[in-house]
């Protein structure tokens, strides 16, 4: 007797961790939550999910409970592909993107962040621009976590003139009077920062910055949410 499905989602694959065998279990984002279902023979390159449990393919997964209650994957239709092909710096920011999501958005904010993800992921077919489209991505998962940075005004005192860096230790930017030596940043930086953590789905669109200047700030960035959530991100080595 077929199995009954009984739920359909589409999204995001963030992790596919090999369990028995050639199974694995999947952890994908949707726009209705985050799921975790068993992928049965999913690592086999013949299987027909083979292609749609891949980190950060995007596909429709249709499910049926098991006699435990969780869920498995009963059939999947890919919907794109995530392309890294032997390029290492793509790689390594998809495995990023993937990482950081899984790690850190809970069940509530997988509403909020999806939107950013499918369209980074959009913007990522197009190539070169990778660590302005992973640091733009990642300011607002860090926003929808609740480690957004304050960047209208000083921190600690809320003057908006003569702002000089960021003190990540307060959450935001901070003035020449609040801020330390080593909270200074170039001007640049400063600017990026803030377009990334205030602009919306369609600014994101038009934007991009280099790859240094982003990879620099997108660093910073991690050690600062490792520093205060204590999740640690393998991927910061690969980047
Ligand atoms: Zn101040």
């Amino acid at each position: 007797m077929a199995e009954k499905t009984i739920k359909t989602i589409e999204g995001f694959v963030l992790r596919s961790s090999p369990y028995k065998e050639s199974d694995a279990m999947m952890n994908v984002l949707s726009s209705e939550g985050l799921f975790s279902f068993l992928g049965r023979g999913v690592q086999k390159n013949t299987s027909k999910n083979f292609a749609s449990s891949q980190l950060l393919s995007k596909a429709k997964f249709s499910l049926v409970e098991q006699k435990n209650g969780g869920y498995a994957l009963q059939e999947s239709e890919v919907i794109s592909l995530p392309d890294g092909k032997s390029d290492l710096t793509r790689l390594a920011i998809f495995s990023f993107i993937a990482e950081a999501s899984v790690k850190l958005i809970s069940e509530e904010e997988a509403s909020v962040i999806y939107p950013w993800l499918d369209q980074t992921m959009n913007l990522l077919k197009e190539k070169g621009k990778e660590a302005s489209r992973a640091l733009i991505y990642f300011c607002h998962l860090l926003g929808v976590i609740g480690y957004g940075l304050e960047v209208d005004e000083c921190v600690v005192c809320g003057k908006k003139t003569d702002i000089i860096g960021v003190s990540f230790r307060e959450g935001g930017f901070v003035c020449r009077d609040c801020g330390s030596a080593s909270s200074k940043l170039t001007a640049r930086d400063l600017k990026i920062l803030r377009f990334c953590f205030k602009c919306g789905l369609s600014d994101a669109l038009r934007v991009s910055f280099e790859a240094k200047e982003s990879l620099a700030l997108l660093k910073r960035l991690i050690l600062y949410v490792e520093d205060f959530t204590g999740v640690k991100l393998k991927s910061l080595e690969l980047i």
